[in-house]
Formats: C-alpha cells, structure tokens, sequence
C-alpha cells in the first residue's frame, strides 16, 4: 500500500503533531484492509470548507473512502481507528471521504 496527496493542490503544511499521530493511526489500520491512504484535503487555504472549520488549523484531513469493497468494511475501519484514537478525535464517514480531526474534549 501507498500514502500519498491525492495531486499537488493538496497541502499538510502546518497539520498538528496530534494530526500526524492521527495520520500513522489510520494508514496502519488501511494496511489491514490493503488500501492505499490518500488524503485528499489538508491544510490547503483554497479549499473549501465550512467556516471555522478545522482544516484551516492543520487540526483536520480527508482522505479517500471509495476504494473499501463495501460498506460493512468501511464501519469495521471506523471502529478501528476511533478505538485508537480514543475520543480527542473525530473520525466521520461522509458521502465522498472520511474526515478526521483533533477534536480534545474538556476534562471533566
Ligand atoms: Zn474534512
């Protein structure tokens, strides 16, 4: 398997060190699977994204979902990777990618 940017408009310039632990999390996991991580929006300023998202900060990234053989896969993975990251991270699935960020949630 290979880990690449999906072509050269994407950028991780400035993704945070917990997102590159998140990134090591979910390419170790697609291993498992045989399929390739390709990140499809980083920290690129020209993307668009809702305001205020976390893109912006280097705190989030897409990557590609359609190369799992079917759904059942793609939730299996997403356990996967949430139980790893455990709940500082969001991990969604949306109709085109998974979406990842650092999201830490306030001790209580
Ligand atoms: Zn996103």
């Amino acid at each position: 398997m290979k880990t690449y940017l999906k072509d050269d408009t994407v950028s991780i310039d400035g993704l945070s060190h917990q997102m590159f632990f998140a990134c090591m999390t979910i390419r170790d996991a697609l291993s498992f699977f045989d399929i390739d991580f390709v990140i499809t929006s980083g920290s690129e300023k020209e993307a668009r994204h809702m305001v205020g998202s976390k893109h912006y900060s280097g705190e989030a990234i897409d990557f590609r979902s359609r190369d799992f053989d079917n759904h059942s896969d793609k939730l299996m993975f997403l356990s996967m990777v949430k139980h790893r990251l455990g709940c500082d991270y969001d991990l969604v699935l949306e109709e085109t990618h998974f979406h990842c960020e650092h999201d830490p949630k306030e001790a209580r």
